[in-house]
């Protein structure tokens, strides 16, 4: 495949730039034993509970596109049916268990460390760039202020304060608008492969999927990434 120069590139936040997920067990965890106690609830069982109601919870496409731009209501709700299929009657216990969780992800959340030397040298390269995230607008723009990223973007699309979200088109057109960028001369970089790497594609820009743990593409996947990194920083050799 040929190089191509990266004249604009996009990015997505969560797990690409911000490490999102590997928290995720160890907070629910100390919520659950943070708050049960007083409700004399067992945190093992709400903690077992809701290990396969989260699983159920976000594996509905359309539940997961109604939720996720309200976390902190996500959450609850989770809470609510996983005490829901243990026959436990805690008024008061959802809300603080995912009161809690919030705090002990926001608190836990850290850029991957090769995130913010990447930013910077394409910063100093001129190259125009542009965050892609879906989610909460409250709880994405809070990412982004509490690490520092405002600055390294010349636009920053939120699915929550856009009103639309990844894969739809009309997100990826119009960052390439406010970046004043062709398709074909961008590339755009994340995890999710439909959302991030295929639909971005369909338009003619280049995307590129982060496999971080480097499992490899899903066998039977129709999306096939112009490239696949387990770092951010290949993108520097990329664009040489
Ligand atoms: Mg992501």
């Amino acid at each position: 495949m040929t190089a191509a120069p990266i004249a604009a590139l996009l990015f997505d936040l969560d797990d690409t730039l911000l490490d999102y997920s590997s928290g995720v067990d160890g907070s629910w965890a100390g919520a659950c034993h943070a708050c049960c106690p007083q409700a004399s609830v067992d945190p093992a069982a709400l903690l077992g509970e809701l290990a396969e109601t989260r699983r159920w919870f976000w594996d509905d496409p359309e539940r997961h596109r109604r939720e996720r731009v309200n976390m902190l209501g996500a959450w609850q709700h989770i809470v609510e049916f996983a005490l829901e299929r243990l026959g436990c009657a805690a008024p008061g216990l959802a809300a603080a268990v995912a009161g809690d969780f919030a705090a002990r992800r926001r608190e836990g959340m850290r850029l991957f460390p090769d995130a913010l030397e990447v930013l910077e040298h394409f910063r100093r390269q001129g190259v125009p760039l542009a965050l892609v995230t879906n989610g909460d607008a409250v709880q994405q723009r809070d990412k982004i202020e509490r690490h520092g990223l405002g600055r390294f973007f010349d636009a920053i699309l939120i699915e929550g304060e856009f009103g639309t979200g990844k894969p739809e088109e009309v997100v990826y057109h119009h960052a390439l608008q406010a970046l004043g960028a062709s398709a074909t001369t961008a590339w755009m970089v994340g995890d999710h492969l439909e959302w991030d790497v295929g639909a971005p594609q369909r338009l003619g820009v280049r995307g590129v999927w982060m496999d971080r743990e480097g499992r490899g593409l899903p066998s039977g996947s129709v999306v096939r990434p112009h490239r696949i990194i387990r770092a951010l920083d290949e993108l520097i050799v990329l664009e040489r």
